[in-house]
């Protein structure tokens, strides 16, 4: 419960640290409120937390989950909202995680996403981090890996299918609005998502 705790005001010290860049992001092929967006609701989120370290790593998720819902607003609010939601039920009232655990935690992140905002895998949006993420997160957790193992290899799949959604043609939320013009940049949404496991991988591999 506390770990689970820590990462999250990890990630919240991590999104802070680069609410300027996802702000530039979003002005690119968006409306430039991606950053303020996700730094707004993540310092709710901390304050949020301080208070719940006896709680369980699905219950940590589920107050993540609510407060990004009730602060952040525009098109990832609700997004990440749904990917941590799945990721709590999935967890269950588990104390602990395993490796099977977080790729499970993934898997239903994943899909939660799609099901709320029915973009594909190439639609140039975070569900280009999350996918992959989820997929190596599964092979890792078949290898035996242990929970830092998988998310470590969950992050660099994100890492790399942020980068990649560059020179993809948005077909989904505001950059969609573009057409072809949003090639050529790094989409907002996939990079926090990077962002984000980036920030859990480090937490739960110190
Ligand atoms: P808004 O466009 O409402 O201002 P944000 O700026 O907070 O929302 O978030 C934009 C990000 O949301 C995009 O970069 C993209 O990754 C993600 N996104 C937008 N629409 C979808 C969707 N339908 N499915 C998945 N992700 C989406
Ligand atoms: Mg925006
Ligand atoms: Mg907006």
């Amino acid at each position: 419960g506390s770990s689970m705790v820590a990462a999250w005001l990890g990630v919240a010290e991590v999104i802070r640290a680069h609410r300027d860049e996802l702000v530039r992001l979003d002005r690119e092929i968006g409306d430039g409120d991606h950053g303020e967006n996700l730094r707004r609701g993540f310092d709710v989120v901390a304050e949020r937390l301080a208070a719940m370290d006896a709680a369980t790593p699905g219950a940590v998720l589920k107050s993540v989950a609510t407060t990004l819902i009730s602060t952040v607003g525009g098109a990832a609010g609700p997004l990440f909202g749904t990917a941590l939601l799945r990721a709590a039920k999935a967890l269950g009232d588990r104390a602990t995680l395993d490796g099977t655990a977080v790729a499970e935690a993934l898997a239903a992140s994943s899909e939660g996403v799609i099901a709320r905002g029915r973009a594909e895998i190439g639609d140039k949006t975070m569900v280009d981090a999350l996918v992959p993420a989820a997929k190596a997160a599964e092979s890792a957790a078949q290898r035996g890996d242990s929970a830092s193992g998988v998310l470590a290899e969950a992050a660099r799949a994100a890492t790399r299918g942020a980068h990649d959604t560059v020179e993809l043609v948005a077909r989904k939320g505001r950059a969609s609005y573009l057409g072809p013009r949003s090639a050529g940049h790094l989409d907002p949404g996939a990079r926090s998502t990077e962002l984000i496991l980036t920030s859990l991988a480090a937490s739960a591999g110190s």
